[in-house]
């Protein structure tokens, strides 16, 4: 796979907020941005759209993916629920001539930034406490108390990746984190 571009990646534990800085990033329409629609073999939920939010497909398909090589990384992030970075995807934003960002998970972020280290900024984003991710992931209102409790065990175990990524971003006030995301994306592309 040539290497073009730039990568920007914003990991962080569900519950974090990470969501929510990079679409607002994205809505920053100078930035020249543009978001790494990732294949996942879990259903839709909510107001989620495919071929936006994600590539909603069949663990068969996903399993042919695997096969014929087309990812840049994937992870069986949850039980039974597979995500991966297609290489088509990255190729399509670099040819617009677009820097891709990434909403990914901890490891699939690190992944990223060892096949690519010159050309990545990997941000890990840290919720205030485990209490107020938790709190937030309840008041999302989308996912069981069952898989609430698998995220928050996640996030316990990821929080430890923190220091491996180029720069911690606190999110305990939603306006700065943004703010602070803008000012780093800036200097980095530039
Ligand atoms: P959710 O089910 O909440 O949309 O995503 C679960 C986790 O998987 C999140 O941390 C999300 O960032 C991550 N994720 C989304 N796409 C990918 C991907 O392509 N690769 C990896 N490794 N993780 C992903």
């Amino acid at each position: 796979m040539a290497k073009k571009g730039k990568l920007i990646v914003f990991s962080a534990p569900s519950g974090s907020g990470k969501t929510t800085i990079v679409h607002y990033l994205l809505d920053q329409k100078e930035l020249d941005l543009d978001f790494s629609i990732s294949a996942t073999s879990r259903n839709a939920r909510g107001k989620e759209i495919n071929g936006k939010d994600y590539y909603f497909i069949s663990d068969d398909a996903f399993r042919e993916h695997i096969k014929n090589d087309d990812f840049i990384e994937f992870e069986e992030v949850y039980t039974n629920n597979y995500y991966g970075t297609l290489k088509k995807e990255v190729e399509r934003i670099w040819a617009e001539g677009k820097t891709v960002i990434f909403d990914i998970d901890v490891i699939g972020g690190l992944n990223i930034k060892k096949k690519f280290p010159e050309q990545t900024l990997a941000v890990f984003v840290q919720p205030p406490s485990i209490e107020e991710m938790e709190r937030r992931l309840r008041g999302r209102k989308t996912d069981s108390e069952e898989k609430i409790k698998e995220r928050v065990a996640k996030a316990e175990n990821e929080l430890k990746f923190s220091k491996d990524f180029d720069v911690i971003l606190i999110n305990d006030n939603l306006e700065d984190a943004k703010a602070e995301a803008y000012k780093l994306v800036e200097k980095f592309i530039k």
